[in-house]
């Protein structure tokens, strides 16, 4: 539940990142290697590695990543047009970094993108 990663840093400061929100529970910054014209990562500061690793207690944190995507993608115009919220989770679900995150993607037509 402890592990460093490179989102650990992005939420000390300690690496620059693109921040576009934050607050006390979840940061939001520009993926780094972006799948679509808009890609931002939806993260909460504290590091569970998975989805399988909330605990029962603490899920309101999923609500709050779902909120903070609703906000992000009315502030940039894509509400209506439409983007696509990924969670990834181990190895088969092609998850690199072990700390949870949701991928916002849009700004673009994603019908045909099945990649994250
Ligand atoms: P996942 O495959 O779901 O674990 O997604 C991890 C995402 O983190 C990938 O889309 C990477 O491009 C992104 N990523 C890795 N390092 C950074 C970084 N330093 N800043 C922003 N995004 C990053």
């Amino acid at each position: 539940m402890t592990e460093e990663t490179i989102f650990t840093k992005i939420i000390k400061h300690e690496i620059k990142s693109d921040i576009r929100y934050q607050d006390e529970d979840v940061i939001v910054f520009a993926d780094i290697a972006p799948k679509a014209k808009i890609h931002l990562l939806i993260v909460p500061t504290k590091p569970y590695p998975t989805v399988n690793d909330i605990p029962a207690e603490e899920i309101g944190i999923v609500s709050k990543m779902f909120l903070i995507a609703q906000k992000m993608a009315k502030e940039l115009n894509i509400d209506e047009s439409g983007y696509r919220l990924v969670i990834n989770c181990n190895e088969d679900g092609g998850q690199e970094v072990p700390h949870l995150h949701m991928h916002l993607l849009g700004g673009e037509n994603l019908s045909f993108n099945f990649i994250t």
